[in-house]
Formats: C-alpha cells, structure tokens, sequence
C-alpha cells in the first residue's frame, strides 16, 4: 500500500519510518535540500549556528520519550549535555544579600531549593512549596497523560484522569498562576524580581516554567552534542534505511482529492505522485487551507484560522555570530535588564536581551572560538514577512539596524568582541516561513493557552476527507519535538490499525 507523506520534519520523517517498519511502501516529498525542518542548524564558515534542540525532552534512559527516541535513533551514540544552570537572569532593581544582581536557575531542584532558602529564609515556606509540585510531577510519565487526553472523550477523560490524580492536583493548583502571579509569594524582593524576570518580557504560566525544571532535574532534557541538524540527519538516515526515499527540493502544490478522498499529490512542475493513503506532516494552515483550498474543514477549524481559539506560537528573531574568541568563562545562556529599551522594527519593544553561548558543544566552532546567538520573540511576524515579500532594500536595512545594536551591546557585554566578529547570520520570522513553511513564522505551531492539559482543537483527520492524516507539532498547543515524534507515531498507529496492519515499532 503507497503512502505519500508531506515534510521531512521531524514528525513526517517519524510517521515514515513506523510506516515502513510496518510494512508500507512511503515517500517523503520535501520543500527544502535538508531534512529536519525547524529542528536545524546551518554551517558559515567555520561555524554552526543552531535554532532548535536546546533541550530534548526523554534524553534519559527511565522515559518512555527515551523509548520512542531510542526507536528512531541510536540514543545511545548521542551525548547529552545537561546544564547545571538553565539560565542565570539579571535582575535591575534588587541585589541579594551577596551584593549580586543575578538569579541563578539552578537546574537541580535540591540545589535550587537550597540556593532560594540562603537567599531568602524569609520565604522557606513558599519556595518549598514552588519545588513540590516539580517532585510530584516528575513521578509522572507523559506520554500516558497525552494518551488519554487525546483518545478519550471528555467524560471518559475524567475518569482516566483519575489516575494521575496528584499530577491533575496540583495542576489545577498552579494552572492560573504565572511568574508574575507567583513571584507576589515571595516577601524577598529579591527573589520576586528575580521570578518576574525570568522570562524574556510575557507573564507565563507556572506550568510553563515547572515542567520543563521537573524533567531538567532528572536529566532527562538535555542538549544533544552536534547540534539539531546532526540529530535530525540520524533520524532521516533511519528512515531510508528503512527502505524510505525522500524527494527532497520537491514542494507539494495541492493534495488531491476525488470524492473526498485523498488520491496523491501535485509537486512541482505539474508533477503527480497517486497515493492510496496521504499524510501530511507540514504546516497545518497550508495543509488546510492551501493544498486542500479549504475545502474540507468545519466551524472550528475557521475558527483556529481567524484566530478567534488559539494564539499561533511567537516566532523568532534570531542574530547568530561567530567570535574568534575563547567564551567559555561565561554562563551558556543568560538574560539581563538593558539600560534602554530597543525598539525592533517592527514595533516590539525589548526590556530584555538574552545570550546564548555554546561554549558547552566542541562540535559548533573551532577551538579558540564560539558561536553565539541572541534571540527575540516576537509576535509581529507579518511585518517581517511582508516587508521581506514588497520591500526587499527595506527588509534588509531594518535587520542590518538592529543587528549593529546588538553588535553594540554585545560588545560590552563579552569583553569587547566587536572586532572579533567573523560571521553574522540573521533569521526573521519570514526565514522560518520561507525554510519551513510554518505559517506566521511560528517556532512551535499553537501557543499553549492557560490549559495546556486541554485536548488539541487539530486532531490527525480532516472532516469529510478519507485516507488522509494529518501530524505535527500543530496538534498540540505548545509544539515542540516530542509533540513531533508522539504525533507521528500515533498518525502511524492509527493507520496500521485502520488497515489491519501490525504496528512495528522497531
Ligand atoms: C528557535 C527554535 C527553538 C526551538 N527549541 C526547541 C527545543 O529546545 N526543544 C524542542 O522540543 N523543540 C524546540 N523547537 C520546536 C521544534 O523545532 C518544532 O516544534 C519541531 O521541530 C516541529 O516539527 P514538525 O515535524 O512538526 O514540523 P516542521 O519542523 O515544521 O516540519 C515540517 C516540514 O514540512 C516541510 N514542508 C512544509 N510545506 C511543504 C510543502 N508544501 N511541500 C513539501 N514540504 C513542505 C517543511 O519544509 C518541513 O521540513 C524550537 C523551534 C525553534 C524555531
């Protein structure tokens, strides 16, 4: 049975090689040269510049990620970098009783808990209770909890989640509060700057901060050494050994369809490939509304695409330098208070500048040398993707003026390195649009609400289209590469199961 598959993410790419595995004859059809969509990193001269894999969740041994990773790739070839400090933040106001005026995250939680309690006993009470829920949680495994809330009809779902019923707890405990909210606990001014900073601008839901430090703790997130190309490269050369061919320079036009039913793909140059089955692991809203001229959705699909349910994940700014300079003093990821705000092109405006220092990868630049990025949310992704799209002399000057202001301030920042610039690459949300299609330019597909245990409004199918399947990290708000991997293998299951196949997983 012939299976078409859109994108060589790394959603597509799993869905393919759980299909192969089982038995179906697929292809990849692929827009760019490389695999790994957002999961990339690119070479300028001597130097790798990387936007995804700071840290993958199930890079320990006790997670099921780690089993589903392990069936895609040999984990045990990859080296995993795991940080003592997630990120050390600046705080502007406040010093702490050390005279210092940077918070330490602290990646251990008893570290962390015993570094809060020095820094203010004042709080003892509140901070132990800000590192329990992560002690709960972190008895949890995920992937069961996604399970039953994407299978299981919401009644259903209740009774299912009865059995996570301390992780639902405090979860509804914490599911209101953010960084902003939660700081107010704390009587040390200190500390309560230190929360509200930890972010780069936008208030975030605790859970957004306490997951990710529940799983950190157990080294079980950590940064693969090579970068995100190199692991996304293992995970194509594991799915063409599985018999998989990607198309790669090939981008679809349209899914076609007769009857409602899905029959095979137009590429480019006018080219059909006939499918029985089409999955498509590309960007939802050109999946949607694009190949398959929207004509098979219903009200809550229209009300997704106006943005009336969810808000589409920020995109990024991102300015990436290779320094001929040793930078393996200072911390690998840090954000600090400017002096004066800088004003991005277009419009948003930033308190905050982060630095992120791969002095922990040998791999990513020469010794003697760093490659270093500076990155921006921002949720004006339209302005950049228009002005790239009508106003190219303009586009160019507006990345060229804020580049020199980072320059500037990086310069003060690292000890004078302005003359030690080598390489200088900067992406805009238009060059994640352009590279990977995904629509607004979006890192992560939707943004996680407040709820972010809520069942996704994008499910694998399309209403009234058969022998179709959709995955990726748009099914679930929040996005990101487990969602990719998780998506993917369920889209495959669900077609084995469909077709009366033994799902194979390795
Ligand atoms: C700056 C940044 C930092 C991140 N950090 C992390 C992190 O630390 N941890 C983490 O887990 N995740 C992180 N992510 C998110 C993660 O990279 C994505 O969620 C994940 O890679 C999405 O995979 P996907 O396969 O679902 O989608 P995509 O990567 O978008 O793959 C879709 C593929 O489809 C192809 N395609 C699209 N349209 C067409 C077409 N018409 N024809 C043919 N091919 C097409 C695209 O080229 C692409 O290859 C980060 C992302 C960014 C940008």
């Amino acid at each position: 049975m012939k299976i078409n598959i859109i994108g060589a993410g790394i959603s597509g790419l799993t869905a393919g090689i759980y299909l192969q595995r089982s038995g179906f004859d697929t292809e990849i059809f692929e827009k760019h040269s490389i695999p790994g969509g957002l999961c990339t990193s690119w070479k300028k001269g001597e130097y790798i510049f990387d936007s995804c894999a700071h840290w993958i969740l199930g890079s320990d041994k006790g997670s099921s990620f780690y089993k589903i990773w392990n069936e895609l790739l040999d984990m045990e070839n990859i080296e995993f970098y795991n940080h003592d400090i997630r990120v050390e933040v600046g705080v502007k106001d406040n010093i702490n009783k050390y005279g210092s005026k940077i918070f330490k995250l602290y990646t251990n939680l008893t570290r962390l808990e015993k570094y809060m309690i020095d820094l203010a006993p004042e709080d003892t009470r509140a901070i132990r209770q800000f590192i329990k829920p992560m002690r709960i949680m972190q008895k949890f495994d995920l992937p069961p909890i996604m399970d039953d809330i994407r299978f299981f009809p919401s009644v259903l779902r209740g009774i299912k989640m009865m059995r996570y019923l301390e992780f639902v707890y405090w979860f509804m405990k914490l599911k209101n509060k953010t960084n902003y909210t939660y700081a107010k606990r704390f009587k040390n001014a200190f500390l309560r700057e230190s929360f509200e900073l930890l972010y780069d601008g936008d208030e975030v839901n605790m859970m957004v901060l306490t997951l990710p430090l529940s799983v950190f703790d157990k080294k079980s997130a950590g940064y693969p050494i090579g970068g995100s190309m190199a692991y996304a490269k293992k995970i194509e050369e594991t799915y063409t050994a599985a018999g998989g061919n990607v198309h790669y320079n090939t981008p679809v036009k349209k899914i076609l369809t007769e009857d409602g039913v899905a029959t095979g793909l137009l590429v480019r140059n006018q080219v059909t490939h006939l499918s029985d089955i089409t999955v498509s692991a590309a960007d939802w809203n050109f999946t949607v509304f694009n190949a398959l001229d929207g004509q098979f959705v219903n009200k809550e699909m229209m009300d997704l695409r106006n943005l009336k349910l969810n808000e589409v994940f920020f995109s990024v700014m991102q300015f990436s330098f290779g320094i001929d300079k040793d930078l393996s003093e200072y911390p690998h990821f840090f954000r600090f208070p400017l002096d004066n705000e800088l004003v991005s092109p277009d419009g948003t405006v930033y308190n905050r500048f982060e630095i992120h220092i791969y002095n922990y990868d040998p791999t990513v630049a020469p010794k003697g040398k760093t490659s270093v990025t500076v990155s921006f949310y921002t949720k004006k992704a339209d302005f950049w993707i228009d002005i790239r799209k009508n106003n190219r002399p303009g586009y160019r000057a507006a990345k060229d003026e804020l580049t020199q202001q980072i320059i500037g301030i990086l310069d003060q920042k690292l000890g004078g390195i302005k003359d030690l610039i080598e390489e200088i690459d900067v992406a805009t949300p238009a060059t994640f649009l352009r590279y990977t299609n995904n629509w607004k330019g979006s890192t992560q597909g939707w943004l996680n609400g407040k709820n972010i245990l809520e069942k996704s409004p994008v499910g694998f199918h399309l209403p009234g289209l058969k022998n179709f399947y959709y995955s990726s990290h748009w099914n679930q708000p929040g996005g990101g590469l487990p969602i990719a991997i998780k998506t993917g293998r369920d889209v495959a299951k669900e077609i084995c199961k469909a077709h009366k196949v033994k799902f194979l997983s390795v």
